[in-house]
């Protein structure tokens, strides 16, 4: 098999769209005679945010091990066996890589590390926050990032007790709060909202003024805020992965989105992802699916109070707001868990709720399929096959017992479970988390598809404002003070869903030539031209 680019027989039967460039002929590491290859290595720069874009398996891990020291790599040899520093440097002559790898291979390089999944910190960690993070602070920076994550109220708590949203927080400061030369971060936004997502980020660019961070991130808008570079990962996940040289972060994003690495000159996917630049008014009639009155629902310490609205037939409804603030109230009021205050509106009925919570556990060693096949009886059908199975890519998972799948596969097989029961309404809190790019905008595909080929609800709850533009025909927005006073406002139309979210935030988003949204500068001319004329995401 020959594609004209690579010079050999390609090794991996992977020809029909991807290539070996030439010049990456031979692999950095590869694990074992028929393991995984890797091909190429990211670059830390000192001041600088690099990002990997790819998806899972591709190799980011393995490259940071490299990078740390902790791996030799073995430059492809037959034998599996570490390659001498001596020839590894040779290899690297020339390149921009030459003085990070002799450092490496030197004295070794201090790397801190925030791993993309973090809950196993409380199986080794015992005890309070605090203790835990006032150990990890070699940098005196601790009290900073608490107050910039606003943390001060999580300190006291157990780490066995926390939320993953404040897992989260905690491992990212953590990680940024340890001396090290050099910090890599394998995704930080999953299970935070927008707000704690810009904090993070913000956090990161202080960082880089004085250290090299590498970070990998699938939540678009924010890697592009917080990069300057991304080098993308592609190739056949856990067969081998490539990475490229630096990009620009906007032409690297939009390379990525487009399918299609022009230096390179390698189509990795086959179609484009695109947005729409204005809000779509659709033009569709729906049938109402239930009319919500006007109604509070109080806990001590907390109310959440709701505008009233309607849920249409055939929609995604998007979600959106701050963590704490009552969207998993809402959720059970609509499902009928709580019943409003006395005195307050009355739910005309409730609806049967198919509900993916946002914290998943896999809680059983039954297989993908037999979850699947107990969920539904149409496991057999082609609708099923190809509206769930294929496009969420559980066909090769379906005999892996569900305590022992990654973060992403869980949440596919969350995603399937919860469109696979009988219901009117189907609520999906971060369906995004743990999913890379390429997953997240299949998941897109699979949501909208069910909703209008089902003619149910559908509401997403999500703040990946990519995913949330992509996924969403209205939107509902949540305002208030979290874990003290919550108000549910809309459903509004896009353009004006997002006015008011996006406004009560503070952030516009700019188009690129691609038309791809980019968050502005706070206080930059576009910012405050946009701000002026209402247009904070859509234009008019
Ligand atoms: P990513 O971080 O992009 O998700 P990794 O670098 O962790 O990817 O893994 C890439 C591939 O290498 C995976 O298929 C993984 O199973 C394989 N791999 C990782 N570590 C080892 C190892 N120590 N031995 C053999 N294979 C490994
Ligand atoms: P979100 O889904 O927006 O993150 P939630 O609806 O889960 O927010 O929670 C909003 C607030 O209501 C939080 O302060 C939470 O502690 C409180 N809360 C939620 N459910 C209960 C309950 N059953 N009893 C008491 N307080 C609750
Ligand atoms: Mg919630």
């Amino acid at each position: 098999v020959g594609c004209g680019i690579c010079i050999k027989k390609c090794p991996f039967d992977a020809i029909d769209i991807i290539t070996l460039p030439v010049e990456q002929e031979f692999p950095t590491h590869r694990y074992g005679k028929n393991g995984f290859a890797l091909y190429g290595l990211p670059i830390p720069v000192e001041g600088k945010v690099s990002g990997i874009l790819g998806p899972n398996g591709i190799g980011k891990s393995t490259s940071v091990a490299i990078l740390s020291g902790q791996l030799q790599p073995n430059l492809g040899g037959e034998t599996g066996d570490a390659e001498s520093w001596d020839l590894i440097l040779r290899q690297y002559a020339g390149t921009e890589l030459f003085d990070y790898i002799k450092a490496v291979s030197e004295k070794g390089v201090k790397v801190a590390v925030k791993p993309q999944y973090i809950d196993g910190i409380p199986k080794v960690f015992k005890g309070k926050v605090e203790d835990l993070l006032r150990r990890t602070d070699e940098t005196g920076r601790l009290d900073h990032y608490v107050r910039e994550l606003s943390l001060e109220n999580v300190l006291e708590k157990n780490v066995d007790t926390l939320s993953g949203g404040e897992l989260q927080r905690i491992a990212f400061t953590a990680c940024l709060s340890r001396e090290a030369d050099f910090y890599f971060l394998d995704e930080v936004t999953p299970f935070l909202d927008i707000y704690q997502r810009m904090a993070a980020a913000r956090l990161i660019r202080e960082l880089a003024a004085s250290r090299p961070v590498m970070i990998v991130e699938h939540d678009l808008a924010i890697l592009d805020l917080l990069a300057d570079t991304v080098h993308i990962g592609y190739g056949k996940p856990a067969v081998f992965g490539i990475i490229t040289r630096p990009k620009g972060v906007r032409v690297g994003i939009n390379q990525y989105l487009e399918g299609f690495l022009h230096e390179e000159n390698v189509r990795f996917r086959d179609h484009q992802v695109v947005f729409e630049t204005r809000s779509h008014n659709k033009t569709v009639e729906r049938e109402t699916l239930l009319s919500i009155p006007s109604m509070t629902k109080s806990f001590p310490g907390f109310t959440l109070t709701i505008d009233g609205g309607d849920i249409r037939r055939g929609e995604v409804l998007g979600v959106v707001g701050a963590n704490g603030i009552g969207k998993s109230t809402f959720a059970n009021l609509l499902a009928g868990v709580y019943e409003p205050d006395a005195g307050s509106g009355k739910m005309e009925r409730t609806l049967k709720v198919a509900y993916k919570p946002q914290y998943i556990k896999a809680g059983s060693d039954a297989t993908v399929e037999e979850l699947l096949r107990a969920a539904t009886r149409r496991f057999d059908t082609s609708y099923y096959q190809h509206e769930i199975i294929e496009p969420l890519m559980l066909a090769p998972i379906l005999q892996s017992p569900a305590d022992t799948l990654s973060g992403g596969e869980l949440q596919r097989l969350a995603i399937a479970l919860c469109l696979s029961q009988d219901a009117d309404l189907y609520i999906l809190d971060e369906p995004s988390a743990h999913l890379d790019v390429e997953q997240r905008m299949k998941s897109v595909r699979v949501i909208k598809h069910f909703a209008e080929g089902k003619e149910v609800g559908v509401l997403v709850i999500d703040h990946d404002m990519y995913i949330i533009d992509m996924l969403s025909e209205r939107l509902l927005v949540f305002e208030g003070e979290p874990g003290n006073r919550g108000a549910a406002y809309g459903p509004f139309g896009m353009q004006d869903g997002m006015n008011r979210f996006l406004g009560n935030l503070g952030i516009t988003f700019r188009r690129d030539k691609s038309g791809r949204p980019r968050i502005n500068k706070v206080g930059s001319f576009l910012d405050r031209d946009q701000k002026s004329r209402g247009e904070y995401y859509y234009s008019t």
